[in-house]
């Protein structure tokens, strides 16, 4: 059985946002960590981060990282982003602002980065990372996990184990082996594209660096993100299936110019290589995973996308994980066992993820469909005096 939870040790799966993070919190709180990581060192053989490339943090966010004292080192990469930036067919781009002022902002960071200075923050408080190790079942009856990568494959103890594998995580399906999670994902008909925005002819952002831009066209929309280095990631999000356009009737980079031409008129001169970077780039698919159970007694536990991946349009599903570190490292310190620990870990944040993930479902009608909407300004303007 698992031990006593002060100062024991803990396995976690995934060195990623979530997992570097907790590894963070609970090194400095006294814990033994350990964590396996599927990938190669990012330090050593580049980010391969696969989804994308930045993301939004928010308040929540950032105030897990300031538990972690990793807000500083993350900060650094962070552009502003004081609000909506919303351009409508008929152009005249309009700044819808998040707040009265500066003091309600969100950031926008890059994924690569924010996870290498979490990395880096782990390892300095003592956390051991082992990459290209990735679990590959677990022997709850024994406390024992198979790590496979890079031509090891060994059995080896663990105490309990924290899942922040991810949305198709692998300790989620050997605890579903055991005992009935209820996993239920339920897919989106739309999904996405990712495309660039380079640095302008004398390396300076090509439009305006301090909002977070999106073009709403009814039933899809395009939006994008500053980084740090003076580009813009662009996200297309098209349905799947259907009539024009959508990813069926628009399947290749000739197709795509045809419709921004058509129905983004004033981002085509901004994405020089459009028609290569549709191309090349995956479709990636978007969904909304909810579980009955996140935990197995003491033997293991799941946050982050592994217990709740979410579709991304209300720019919450990182934060959202970095918010259930926090509460999971609280709850370790406070319960008698880890049986306690991830009960009430799981009865305080699963009504939370549930409420996060119906609004970030609503948020893509607001993103795409009323943003551009004369009484929605009108209300939003209200609401800021
Ligand atoms: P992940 O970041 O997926 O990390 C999981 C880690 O586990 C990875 O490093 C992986 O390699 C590792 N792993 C997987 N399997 C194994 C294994 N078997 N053994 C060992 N290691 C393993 N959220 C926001 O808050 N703001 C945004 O603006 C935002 N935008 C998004 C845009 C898009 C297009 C998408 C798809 C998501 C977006 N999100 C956003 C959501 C965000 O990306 C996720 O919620 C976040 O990455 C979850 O972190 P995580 O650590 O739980 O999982």
């Amino acid at each position: 059985m698992p031990d006593s939870p002060r100062r024991g040790s803990i396995t976690i799966i995934g060195a990623g946002l979530a997992g570097a993070l907790l590894a963070t919190l609970l090194s400095r709180r006294g814990w033994r960590v350990e964590v396996f990581e599927r990938r190669g060192d990012p330090r050593l053989s580049g980010y391969a981060g696969g989804r994308s490339i930045n993301l939004a943090l928010a308040e929540r966010g950032l105030h897990a990282l300031q538990q972690a004292a990793a807000d500083e080192a993350v900060m650094r990469h962070a552009v502003m982003m004081r609000g909506r930036m919303v351009h409508p067919l008929a152009g005249g781009a309009e700044l819808q602002r998040y707040g009265r002022d500066d003091s309600e902002v969100i950031w926008s960071i890059s994924r690569a980065d924010l996870n290498l200075e979490l990395i880096d923050a782990a390892e300095a408080e003592g956390a051991v990372l082992h990459f290209d190790r990735r679990l590959e079942e677990v022997d709850f009856d024994a406390c024992t996990m198979r790590i496979v990568g890079d031509g090891h494959d060994e059995w080896r103890p663990f105490t309990t184990l924290i899942g922040a594998d991810g949305a198709g995580s692998a300790l989620r399906a050997q605890m579903a082996r055991v005992v009935d999670i209820g996993e239920r994902t339920d897919w989106l008909d739309h999904g996405y594209k990712e495309l660039e925005i380079p640095p302008g002819p004398h390396g300076s952002f090509r439009i305006e660096p301090n909002a977070l831009h999106i073009w709403p066209r009814d039933h899809y929309m395009c939006i994008a993100l500053p980084n740090e280095e003076r580009t813009f990631t662009v996200t297309l999000f098209l349905p799947h299936e259907g009539p024009w356009p959508s990813f069926a009737t628009v399947p290749d980079g000739a197709a795509a110019v045809g419709l921004f031409e058509r129905r983004f008129p004033d981002a085509l001169p901004l994405i020089p290589m459009l028609e290569d970077d549709f191309d090349r780039n995956p479709t990636g698919m978007l969904g909304t995973l909810t579980l009955r159970r996140w935990h197995l007694d003491g033997r293991a536990v799941l946050l982050g996308d592994a217990a709740h991946a979410m579709v991304p349009f209300h720019g919450q599903g990182m934060n959202c994980a970095f918010e259930d570190c926090v509460a999971l490292a609280s709850h370790l310190d406070a319960a008698p066992d880890f049986a306690t620990a991830y009960a009430a870990f799981a009865a305080q944040r699963m009504p939370d993820a549930a409420a996060i993930q119906h609004m970030a479902l609503e948020n893509y009608i607001e993103m795409r469909d009323r943003v551009d909407d004369a009484d929605y300004r009108l209300q939003r303007a209200l609401e800021l005096r």
